[in-house]
This record gives structure tokens, C-alpha cells and sequence, in this order.
């Protein structure tokens, strides 16, 4: 931390929509330099912080983001971690959520805030949401308790009218302002005409350590997305996939499924080859009991964990997370069932 009173935080630009402008030939909007973001800003000026920047070479629009992106901003933010008292990472809302996840589970330790922002429209447009929400993400990220400690002290985004956990949060809307929801875990704070903390729903669990980056993130996973009709042989396609380790089942309801043999059998085989398979609802609220019924407990009877309340997006992560680290099957079958970073209730 500075000795310096002013909050010392550190931007850092990926790419999205906050900092694109029109391509005056083809009218579609492509990634900026971050200059164009702080001329956009002026009355970034006028908080009474000291602000610096860090820009990826290339700035991406986040729907070509991957593991090594993710990467890339927990290294900035571990070769920082020192320097700063809070982190501003501007991204685009696309994968917004995963990055949000991802890091999560990447920095553990984490006690300062590392607050995710972007915007649905450019910052340069007159009716930008960018300006707001990068102004709060700043205040937020500099943001202390009266005993000079972070006020956040875990991977937020920022958007709009809220604060949401990292890890909790999923895109709802293409074209509102509000993009994001968190449909199984309160806001960590509400913004309006002042900043508002829920400070019973803010990560309090005192770090264990110093802070400590898993950088390494096993893209072998995938998403079976179940629909009524869904046959035989695209499941065993899906599941045959070279080199999978993960799957995050996307279920009915509580976490049901077809009740077909054939559907249960090729499951159980792929788990018996070492895959594991993770349970999460397609409803946007609520979550998996799979013993409610009998066709989530003929899941359960085969091995698929439960992934409770988990979103989709902190499911995949934490699975890639997971295998990352080198961990056996039944490790990280084990890891799933229990909340690491707050991503899920129990
Ligand atoms: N496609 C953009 C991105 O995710 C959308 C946005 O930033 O809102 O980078």
C-alpha cells in the first residue's frame, strides 16, 4: 500500500466497448488506445486519487478473450499487487462474467478490490454509460473501512446501479445499462446517488497468506446444454471430445435430466473414465437439489456433482481452475462440492 493518503489505483485496460470507436470505413466499433479513454474522461481528473494506467498491447474485444488473457491481467495485478490499493480492470461485458470468475478463483489471498468495468456503449458516445460506471469502479476500488482497510477485498464488477461479486454475476442483457445480474447472491453494493455497501454480503474471510497466483488454467472442459429430444450420439460425441476432462451439465430445473438409460450409462462411463461432471441449473435462479426428483438422483447415483447454486460461468472456471492446479478426478470433485471464493451457497 502507498504511504501517501490518496488511494494509489491501478487501470487496467483490456479492450470492449468503453474504449472502441466507429471505424470510419466499415462502421463496425474496434478496440482504442487508452489515450482516447482518459481525453473521453476529463473528471477523472478531479478525484482526488492517484490514478495509473496499464494497457494491453492489443486490446481485445472481449469475446476473443482466453485463458492466456486471463492470465495476462492476473500477472499485472500480482507484479502490482504492492504498489496499489485497488485495481480497475476495463473489459468488455461479453466474458465479462468469466474474467470476473476466473479471477476469482486465479488470486488467492486477494484483500484489495479488483473491480471490473466496462461499458454497453463507447465512451466517446454522448449518452455513454462508460464514464459513469469507470468513475465509480475508481471510487469503489479506493473505497476503505474507517479502520483504512479495503472495503472490497475480492473480484467485483461494476455496472450501473451495482456491485456484484465476481463470481456470481452473468450478462443479462445485450442492450441494457444494468447488463449484469447476480440472481443467487445479493449486491455487494448499490449505487445511486451514493455508494451503498451491503457489507453482510462482502467477503470478510481473512486471507490466509500472502497473495498467490494459479496461473494455470486447463481449457479441456465443456458445456453440455440439455433440450428436450437431445439424442444418444451427440452426447456421446460431446463426450468422447479428445482430452476432456470437465463437464458442466446445464439441467432442467433442479438439476434433472432425461430419464432415458442410454443418457445415464453414457454418462456414468464417461465419469468412470475420470471425467467429472458438475451439475448446474438452466434456470437463471435458484439451485440444484438433485434429490428431489428422480431424475436428478439417478445423476447423483452416478457420480454427477451437485454444482448447487453455481453460475455457469464460476462452474466452467472453477473446473478449469481446478484441473489447472494438477488435481486428480476426485480432488477436484471434492473442490466443486465446497465454496472456495464465496461462489457458491451451501
Ligand atoms: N463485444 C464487446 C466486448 O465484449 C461488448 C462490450 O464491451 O460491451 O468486448
Amino acid at each position: 500500500m502507498s504511504t501517501s493518503t490518496r488511494p494509489n489505483i491501478l487501470m487496467i485496460y483490456t479492450g470492449g466497448t468503453i474504449g472502441m470507436i466507429e471505424n470510419p470505413n466499415t462502421r463496425a466499433l474496434e478496440p482504442f488506445d487508452f489515450d482516447h479513454l482518459i481525453d473521453n474522461v476529463p473528471k477523472i481528473r478531479m478525484l482526488d486519487f492517484d490514478i495509473a494506467n496499464y494497457q494491453f498491447e492489443k486490446p481485445v474485444d472481449s469475446s476473443a478473450m482466453n485463458t492466456s488473457h486471463w492470465v495476462d491481467i492476473a500477472r499485472v495485478i500480482e507484479d502490482n499487487y504492492d504498489k496499489y490499493d485497488g485495481f480497475v480492470v476495463l473489459h468488455g461485458t461479453d466474458t465479462m462474467a468469466y474474467t470476473a470468475s476466473a479471477l476469482s478463483f486465479m488470486l488467492e489471498n486477494l484483500d484489495k478490490p479488483v473491480i471490473i468495468t466496462g461499458s454497453q456503449l463507447p465512451i466517446g458516445e454522448v449518452r455513454t454509460d462508460g464514464e459513469e460506471n469507470l468513475i465509480t469502479a475508481l471510487q469503489v476500488a479506493a473505497a476503505r473501512e474507517q479502520n483504512g482497510t479495503p472495503m472490497v477485498r475480492e473480484v467485483a464488477i461494476l455496472f450501473e446501479n451495482y456491485l456484484w461479486r465476481g463470481n456470481r454475476s452473468t450478462k443479462h442483457s445485450a442492450d441494457h445499462f444494468n447488463a449484469f445480474k447476480s440472481n443467487n447472491y445479493p449486491e455487494l453494493a448499490r449505487i445511486g446517488l451514493g455508494i451503498t455497501y451491503n457489507k453482510e454480503a462482502l467477503w470478510r474471510v481473512p486471507a490466509a497468506g500472502p497473495l498467490k497466483v494459479h496461473s494455470s488454467m486447463d481449457p479441456n472442459v465443456l458445456y453440455i446444454d440439455l433440450f428436450p429430444g437431445i439424442c444418444e450420439t451427440t452426447i456421446r460425441h460431446l463426450l468422447a471430445t479428445p482430452g476432456l476432462k470437465g463437464v458442466v451439465l446445464k439441467t432442467f430445473g433442479a438439476g434433472n435430466g432425461p430419464s432415458d438409460p442410454w443418457f445415464l450409462k453414457a454418462l456414468k462411463e464417461a465419469i468412470d473414465n475420470g471425467v467429472v461432471i458438475v451439475n448446474v441449473t438452466q434456470c437463471s435462479n435458484g439451485s440444484v437439489h438433485q434429490q428431489r426428483y428422480l431424475t436428478g438422483w439417478g445423476l447423483a447415483q452416478i457420480g454427477v456433482v451437485s454444482g448447487h447454486d453455481l453460475t455457469s460461468e464460476a462452474a466452467i472456471t472453477k473446473l478449469m481452475h481446478l484441473f489447472g492446479e494438477g488435481l486428480t478426478s476426485e480432488q477436484v470433485k471434492n473442490a466443486m462440492e465446497v465454496s472456495i471464493r464465496g461462489e457458491m451457497s451451501l
